[in-house]
């Protein structure tokens, strides 16, 4: 084995599969260079680490499970007042995520609620933290079928793991006494402990109804909105606004 292959073949054995696939190359590059030795293995290891990195967040990404990619670049200030650039901006710096506080976007369908969970969302996993998206139908799904289905549990582990939870359309369909008393657990769990966004299109004061149970309602509002900001997002829908018409007149 000549000391190249053996080389790559050290660099294999230790995990470094950037350097292993990128020595030549590197080697090529810094040929001609009075770079030092120190120079040379900082170059190798910078770049093993930022390979790393981008697979991580790739990996965080996916996990995510966003419904779409929407960034806070796309979303139109002008459009949608109740909500300013700079209230974001400073949710941008992750302090809310760090302290397990809780966002909640309230609001009509079409104003935008979603889209500001998926974008503080998308710059989560950029910051490294782990983010699960969920919609509530298959949330509900997942944790009653947390005990006999490997991909609900699997599910179920994933957002538990989290360091931040989107709960998405609370209010679209009714929710039943045992799914309620399953998703109050999940809230139990994740008071203090994990940063919640939850979307929906129903005030709190509708929620009992929906859920069917005001008592543990009123547990579950308790527990989500003691660490909490409120964004009450009013308008128009930007989907009707922003019509795409098959036919132009
Ligand atoms: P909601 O969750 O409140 O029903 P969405 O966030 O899903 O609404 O928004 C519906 C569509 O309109 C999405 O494609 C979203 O990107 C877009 N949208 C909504 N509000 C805005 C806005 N202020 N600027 C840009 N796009 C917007
Ligand atoms: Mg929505």
């Amino acid at each position: 084995m000549n000391k190249m292959d053996e080389t790559q073949a050290l660099l294999r054995s230790l995990n470094l599969s950037w350097c292993k696939d990128n020595l030549d190359m590197v080697l090529n590059s810094t040929q001609d260079s009075e770079i030092s030795y120190l120079d040379f293995l900082n170059h190798l290891l910078k770049g093993e680490m930022v390979f790393r990195q981008d697979k991580a967040q790739e990996r965080r990404m996916k996990m995510a499970g966003f419904p779409f990619i929407k960034t806070v670049e796309d979303f139109d200030f002008g459009f949608q007042r109740s909500i300013t650039r700079k209230q974001v901006n400073q949710l941008l710096d992750m302090t809310w995520i760090e302290k397990a506080y809780n966002l909640i976007f309230l609001g009509p369908p079409g104003v935008g609620k979603t889209h500001l969970a998926v974008a503080l969302g998308l710059e989560a996993v950029k910051k490294g933290y782990k983010v699960s998206f969920t919609g509530v139908e298959d949330l509900m799904k997942h944790l009653k079928l947390e005990t006999t289905s490997t991909r609900s549990r699997q599910k179920v582990k994933r957002i538990m793991a989290s360091d931040m939870v989107v709960i998405n359309e609370i209010g679209f369909v009714p929710i039943s006494r045992q799914e309620a008393n399953l998703f109050f657990q999940l809230i139990s769990a994740f008071y203090e402990q994990t940063a919640l966004i939850i979307t929906s299109n129903k005030g709190f004061e509708d929620w009992a109804e929906l859920m069917g149970d005001p008592v543990i309602t009123t547990a579950i509002l308790d527990r989500i909105a003691h660490h909490s900001e409120i964004f009450n997002l009013t308008g128009d829908s930007y989907r009707l606004k922003h019509r795409d018409k098959l036919l132009r007149p």
